[in-house]
């Protein structure tokens, strides 16, 4: 079994390269943003919730987030082959939670994939996104807030994979292929 961890700041291209990864291994994508998103336009009364957190650029709060994957790992039948975890763990804390989830499941995680991009790509990225996205977040003001909190919060997540022996640094800039085959090598060394 394959459980990839995904991490990158905003407009890293997690998303784009998750689906890649998809096809290629034949995991399920839990992206955590796609989850939330969908909770905001089913209006439920987590989504209500996670919008507050989500327009103003902050994280929603760990609790919320482990339950919503503990749901989505245990629903997944026996013949699942392994997860992409997109934008999950953010925190130390979710970090812990996941490799404790996993290990009393008999499960491991495999790798944390980093995927680096210098912050003027990412904000330009954004910005782009932005144009069509509709996504309440991709807006100069909240990006910038999005891009303090993956400093503060997510990049600790990256060394602490490291403590771990489960760390890849990928290159995040060039061709979508480029950067893919960067992540086939790191998963292959690591699985
Ligand atoms: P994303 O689509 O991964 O960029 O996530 C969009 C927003 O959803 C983030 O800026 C957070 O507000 C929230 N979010 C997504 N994943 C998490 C997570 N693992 N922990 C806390 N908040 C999250």
């Amino acid at each position: 079994m394959l459980n990839i961890i995904i991490c990158g700041a905003p407009g890293s291209g997690k998303g784009t390269q998750s689906e890649f990864i998809v096809e290629k291994y034949e995991l399920k994508h839990l992206s955590t943003g796609d989850l939330l998103r969908n909770e905001i336009k089913g209006k439920t009364e987590l989504g209500v919730i996670a919008e507050g957190y989500i327009s103003q650029g902050q994280l929603v709060p760990d609790k919320m987030i482990i339950d919503i994957i503990i749901k989505n790992i245990d629903e997944q039948p026996e013949t699942c082959k392994g997860f992409i975890l997109d934008g999950f763990p953010r925190t130390v804390g979710q970090a812990e939670a996941l490799e404790e989830i996993l290990n009393a499941r008999n499960k491991k995680s495999t790798v944390l994939l980093d995927l680096n991009v210098p912050e003027e790509e990412l904000i330009s990225r954004l910005l782009k996104r932005g144009e069509s996205s509709g996504r309440s977040d991709d807006n100069l003001e909240t990006i910038k807030k999005r891009l303090d909190v993956y400093y503060s919060q997510t990049a600790p997540v990256a060394e602490y994979y490291k403590t771990l022996n489960k760390y890849a640094f990928v290159e995040g800039v060039g061709t979508i292929e480029e950067i893919f085959d960067r992540i086939s090598s790191a998963i292959e060394a690591n699985k």
